[in-house]
């Protein structure tokens, strides 16, 4: 009900409590269900788009370092020649730097997609982002017996952009969450929570996995890193080009207790542009660290 959801109030919804079913239960007028599907085509839209892009963007990429690859073992047998010519050296080191010049023209490409002006400009509740979210990756919480805590601000002030963008950002913050708590012992548990400050709003996921690799953690919006298997290294790095298109900040750590913690920040709508450079320094309005 309503009352819970002061600030600072912990809200734990298990998908069998009553809680639950009572949200459920608002949520299925038919109105609401096409309203939702809606979304998630609009969803599976996207992500299939970006999935393109991004194994067309690896090949693309592949030939620059394939040729550096090439140029450098060159190099290195001519220099071990008796007498290296030295101006043939040259020119081989001029063409490396040339590829890895193109190699960074790709990345720059990626970025500038996926950081086009937001299609669209509306006034966004990151409570509702999050609500969204959680429907969509209902299934994979449930699968991995996932416990969600939520902490949402009530009253929350909207902020303004492309709210699908917002989700996606949301959803790839949540996949990660999940990712990391796949192989863990229960507890497996997934915090999400809202605040505001007098310029920005803020969401924050926070998980009690292993965290995040501490090789990975000065490179995290870096294209192309990852630690998974089959990871494309891209996901957060198209979550920063969305966050930074709207005049926002992300920043992903570690809980002093373990756990990958995730945090976006975005100017309350109307609010001035430069507010978003203070969203490091600004704590959140509440704060349920203690809890998880
Ligand atoms: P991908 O998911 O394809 O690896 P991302 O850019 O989304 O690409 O993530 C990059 C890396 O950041 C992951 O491979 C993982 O090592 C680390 N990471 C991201 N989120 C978490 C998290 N919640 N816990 C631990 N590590 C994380």
């Amino acid at each position: 009900s309503r009352q819970h959801l002061h600030a600072g109030a912990l809200i734990t919804f298990r998908y069998l409590g009553s809680a639950h079913n009572k949200i459920r239960d608002r949520l299925t007028t038919s109105q609401k269900r096409l309203r939702e599907h809606e979304e998630k085509l609009a969803h599976v839209a996207r992500l299939n788009t970006m999935g393109e892009m991004a194994s067309g963007i690896a090949h693309e990429l592949n030939q620059p370092l394939s040729a550096i690859v090439s140029y450098n073992q060159a190099c290195l047998r001519m220099l071990d020649d008796d007498y290296p010519d030295l101006e043939l050296i040259r020119s081989a080191m001029h063409s490396t730097a040339n590829q890895a010049h193109r190699a960074g023209e790709i990345i720059t490409r990626l970025r500038a997609f996926v950081s086009k002006q937001p299609a669209r400009r509306e006034a966004i509740s990151l409570n509702q982002i999050v609500r969204n979210t959680l429907m969509l990756a209902e299934y994979a919480l449930r699968e991995h017996g996932i416990e969600i805590l939520l902490n949402l601000k009530e009253d929350l002030p909207p902020v303004e952009g492309d709210s699908i963008q917002i989700e996606q950002v949301t959803l790839n913050l949540l996949t990660n969450a999940i990712d990391a708590l796949r192989h863990k012992p229960q507890p497996r548990q997934i915090r999400l929570e809202t605040g505001a400050t007098a310029e920005l709003a803020c969401l924050k996921v926070v998980d009690n996995g292993p965290g995040i690799p501490d090789t990975m953690l000065s490179k995290l919006f870096t294209p192309f890193s990852t630690t998974k298997p089959h990871g494309m290294g891209l996901g957060l790095t198209i979550c920063q080009s969305i966050i930074e298109s709207h005049q926002g900040h992300i920043s992903g750590r570690n809980q002093p207790e373990g756990g990958g913690s995730f945090r976006i920040t975005l100017p309350l709508q109307n609010a001035q542009p430069s507010s978003a450079a203070l969203c490091e320094k600004e704590p959140l309005s509440h704060d349920a660290n203690a809890q998880l």
